[in-house]
C-alpha cells in the first residue's frame, strides 16, 4: 500500500521547484493532487505531467496572498475530490537587499506571500479539515528563518513567522486531529537559488557540512514522511533539510 493512498493533497506554488517535486512524489504515493500556482501555464503542465504517469491531478490558480484565492483552492479540492487531507504551504519568493536599502514594497510583498499566504491557506484548509476531524498541514519555512541571512531581512522574518504560525496552529488544531509541521530547507537547487550571483552561491555552498546542495526531491521526501501515517504522533515540529547548515 502506498503511503498516501486515497488522500487529497493541495500544494501551493507547485508549478515548479520544490512544490512540483512534492506534488509528483505525493501523486506517485497515491494522493489525488491539486497543483496550484500563479504561473498558470507551468502549473497546468505540471498537472498534465502527473496525469501522464497515471495519477490524478488538477490545476487551480491560487495567489496565496489573496484570501479569496486561498478559499478557492480549498473549494476546488472539495469539488474535484470530495475532501482535503493535506495542505502544503510551499509558495514563496525572495526580494533580497541589504536592510538599509530594502524598499517598502519588497518588505511587504515577501511578507504578504511567504507569511500571510501561509495564514490565508491554513485558515481556509483548517475550516474544511476541522469538519472531518483530521488533516495535515506542512509549511515550507527556511533555515534563513532560524539563523537569519545577510540581505534577507524580509525573507528571514517571513520564514521565522512561518515557524511561529506552525507552532500556534499545531497547538490550536491538535484537538481536531490536525497536525501542523514545518520543513526548513537549506540550499536546494531550484530557480530560486539559480538566481543567486555566482560568488554568493559559492559562498553558501562552502557552508554546507555535507558538502553538496540539496535537490527538490530531498525536501519532498521529508514532506512525504510528515504527510504519512508514519508521522501520526508528530506535530508542531520543524525538520531541517539542509545538509547540516543550521545544526
Ligand atoms: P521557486 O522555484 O521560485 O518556485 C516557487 C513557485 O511559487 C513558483 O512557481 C512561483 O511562481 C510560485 N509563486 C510565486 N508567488 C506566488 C504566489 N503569490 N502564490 C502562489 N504561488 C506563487 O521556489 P523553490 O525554490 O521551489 O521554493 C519553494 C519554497 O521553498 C519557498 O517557500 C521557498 O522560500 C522555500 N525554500 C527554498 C529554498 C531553496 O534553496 N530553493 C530554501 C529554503 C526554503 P512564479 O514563478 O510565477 O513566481
Amino acid at each position: 500500500m502506498r503511503a498516501l493512498e486515497g488522500k487529497v493533497a493541495a500544494i501551493t506554488g507547485s508549478a515548479r521547484g520544490i512544490g512540483k517535486a512534492i506534488a509528483v512524489l505525493f501523486a506517485k504515493e497515491g494522493a489525488k493532487v491539486v497543483v496550484s500556482d500563479v504561473d498558470d501555464e507551468a502549473g497546468k503542465r505540471t498537472a498534465e505531467e502527473i496525469r501522464g504517469i497515471g495519477c490524478e491531478a488538477i490545476y487551480v490558480h491560487c495567489d496565496v496572498s489573496d484570501p479569496r484565492d486561498a478559499e478557492g483552492l480549498v473549494k476546488a479540492a472539495l469539488d474535484a475530490f470530495g475532501a482535503l487531507d493535506i495542505l502544503v504551504n510551499n509558495a514563496g519568493i525572495t526580494r533580497d537587499a541589504l536592510l538599509v536599502r530594502m524598499k517598502d514594497e519588497d518588505w511587504q510583498r515577501v511578507l504578504s506571500i511567504n507569511l500571510t499566504g501561509v495564514f490565508n491557506c491554513t485558515r481556509a484548509a483548517a475550516r474544511a479539515m476541522m469538519k472531518r476531524r483530521s488533516g495535515c498541514i506542512i509549511n515550507i519555512s527556511s533555515v534563513a528563518g532560524i539563523v537569519g541571512n545577510v540581505g534577507q531581512a524580509n525573507y528571514s522574518a517571513s520564514k521565522a513567522g512561518v515557524i511561529g504560525l506552525t507552532k500556534s496552529a499545531a497547538k490550536e488544531l491538535a484537538r481536531w486531529g490536525i497536525r501542523v509541521n514545518a520543513i526548513a530547507p537549506g540550499f536546494i537547487m531550484t530557480e530560486m537559488t539559480a538566481k543567486l550571483p555566482e560568488q554568493e552561491r559559492e559562498k553558501l555552498l562552502s557552508t554546507i557540512p555535507l558538502g553538496f546542495p540539496g535537490e527538490p526531491e530531498d525536501v519532498a521526501k521529508a514532506a512525504l514522511f510528515l504527510a504519512s501515517d508514519a508521522a501520526r504522533y508528530i506535530t508542531g515540529q520543524v525538520i531541517q533539510v539542509d545538509g547540516g547548515i543550521a545544526m
